[in-house]
């Protein structure tokens, strides 16, 4: 009998972002893009969210490799956490990897793992398989889907993919390649990216966007022209490039991720634009406005990056003002609209003009919609599915794609982060289900706990009563206090006859405790909390963190 192959979903069935999942066979694992997610206003105060690394660190030494589909860090960040516990050789077009590099080198993890190369169609033996890298179209050159060969048949995963037929390199996701897998061997499983199944259609070309620039351009010449969008879109700001060189503008780039980017595509030949063209940032103040052309961090409103500093007149580089045109190109990821929008009205209040996907053709999706989905699964013919990438609503019409393209209802499953799908001669099932909650990361070290979390939701939303007191335990007596402090709870005026209120019931718990024989700190904590909350949720419909703080003297 021929070893059964089990796929585990670590991250990225249920959310956009942490993707990562394990293909083991005859005992061996290889890690199949380990990223990370960005904080959300639900999780205040977290710098990222990561998948739980608790199966990988069980399967230890068994994971003999880490293959990376492109250079996204919802693909990739996560491994500057992992590599502090396991040790592995990584794969992936050299963009990739020199995307990847950039954070596990920031970690010091350079000598825990190896960074292996692979080239368009190359097919590299893994483990137990041998893995074929398949050029796709995505927001990131040289993206790849991966084709698995194992002991139960052909396994494509699809990457983050879009079938644009006239990408900017020219580089098209090779349908004829993986038409002639599904020909010649028969795809036995096909794992899809889901993040644009609810969209009708088919996704526009990337080169749409280059003819908006062309427009805006066009119709702007006297003003400074800032363009801002993704460090990692190198198809974006070789276009973006291009318009500048066409209109006599010459290209600074100001964020510290797109300076590092844009060196490393030019290095690597990705991305062409000529010495004469580009120059530094803090040269940019010698050219005349007409002249200057800035490509931009700052496309998500994240709240320190260089266009929102703009926006606020804080960014030292570029003073934006009348006569200045700012172009966001990129799409508010769900959860950034609110500060994409204030970062769009800090730049009206400076008196610029402001174009965006709302009201220009300046973004285009990298992620195949509906009907590019559809032709995916009349090239591919899988046997059987399972939709990733995506929130549930994506991978559940994702599934029903596939169904509606001939995939047998049986053999489609709707997975979610942790479970595992068995393929065995019997054909295709769940497995075990693994631990798969949210790891959060606070700074460089240390994990936020769901506690912790909870604690700060409830400090921001309801603040913060403080109930101090002292207790002499020989006399059986209150010898301080108690004293209220409250901070982000109830307005001044009604807050002194509260306040009395709140101390009044304090020092009764605190006397009814004293005269107990024997006196608990702990105890006495819980009660002054449950009487002082029930009190004051009575009273103001409140429920603020209360913290009591008894010492004995
Ligand atoms: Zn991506
Ligand atoms: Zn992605």
């Amino acid at each position: 009998m021929a070893a059964q192959v089990k796929i585990t979903f670590l991250g990225g069935l249920g959310e956009i972002g942490r993707n990562c999942a394990t293909i083991e066979q005859d005992g061996q694992a290889v890690l199949i893009d380990c990223g990370l997610m960005f904080p959300t206003i639900d999780t205040p105060g977290v710098d990222l969210i990561l998948p739980d690394f608790t199966y990988l660190r069980e399967l230890g030494e068994k994971v003999v490799g880490c293959v990376l589909t492109h250079g996204h860090e919802d693909h990739t960040g996560g491994l500057s956490y992992l590599l502090r516990d396991l040790r592995f050789p990584i794969y992936g077009s050299e963009l990739t990897l020199g995307l990847a590099r950039n954070r596990i080198e920031e970690a010091g993890l350079l000598d825990r793992c190896s960074f292996e190369v692979v080239k368009d169609l190359e097919r590299r033996r893994i483990g137990p398989f041998e893995v074929e890298f398949i050029p796709v179209t995505h927001s990131v050159p040289d993206s790849f889907a991966l084709v698995f060969r194992t002991a139960q048949g052909v396994v494509m995963h699809s990457g983050d993919f879009k079938i644009d037929l006239t990408p900017v390199d020219s580089r098209v996701t090779d349908l004829s390649r993986i038409g002639a897998i599904a020909q010649n061997e028969g795809i036995r499983l096909l794992l899809g990216d889901s993040t644009n199944a609810e969209e009708a259609g088919h996704s526009e070309s990337e080169r749409v966007v280059g003819d908006a620039l062309i427009e805006i351009f066009t119709k702007h010449r006297a003003g400074r022209i800032v363009v801002a969008c993704f460090a990692s879109h190198i198809h974006r700001i070789q276009q973006i490039a291009d318009v500048a060189k066409m209109f006599d503008r010459k290209v600074f780039t100001l964020g510290r991720s797109m300076g590092k980017n844009v060196t490393l595509a030019r290095k690597l030949g990705l991305l062409d634009i000529s010495d004469d063209m580009i120059a530094d940032i803090d040269e940019a103040s010698k050219f005349p406005p007409e002249r200057v052309c800035v490509i931009s961090t700052g496309s998500q409103g994240e709240p320190l990056s260089a266009l929102s500093l703009m926006a606020v007149g804080q960014n030292k580089r570029i003073d934006i003002g009348a006569g200045d045109l700012v172009v966001l190109s990129a799409d508010a990821i769900p959860g950034n609209e609110t500060a994409v929008g204030k970062v769009i009205d800090g730049l009206y209040r400076r008196g610029a003009k402001v174009v965006h996907p709302g009201n220009a053709k300046v973004h285009t999706s990298g992620h195949a919609k509906r009907d590019e989905l559809r032709t995916l699964q009349a090239i591919a013919k899988p046997k059987a599915f399972v939709p990733v990438h995506g929130e549930y609503r994506h991978l559940y019409n994702h599934s029903k794609i596939a169904i509606e393209m001939g995939v047998d209802h049986d053999n489609v499953l709707l997975a979610q982060d942790g479970d595992s799908v068995i393929l065995s001669e019997s054909g295709i099932d769940f497995g075990e289900v693994v631990p798969a909650g949210y790891l959060y990361v606070d700074g460089i070290v240390g994990d936020v706990s769901h506690g912790m979390l909870r604690d700060r939701k409830v400090l921001s939303e309801e603040g913060v009563v403080v109930i101090f007191a002292a207790v002499d335990v020989s006399n059986n007596e209150v010898a301080v206090g108690p004293e209220i402090a409250t901070k982000g709870f109830v307005p001044v005026d009604e807050k002194a006859e509260l306040l009395e209120e709140i101390a009044d019931l304090a020092r009764e718990v605190l006397e009814k405790a004293l005269a107990k024989d024997n006196f608990d700190k702990d105890s006495l904590a819980r009660d002054l909390r449950s009487a002082v909350g029930k009190l004051i949720s009575r009273q103001v419909r409140r429920k603020p963190m209360i913290v009591p703080i008894v010492t004995e003297v």
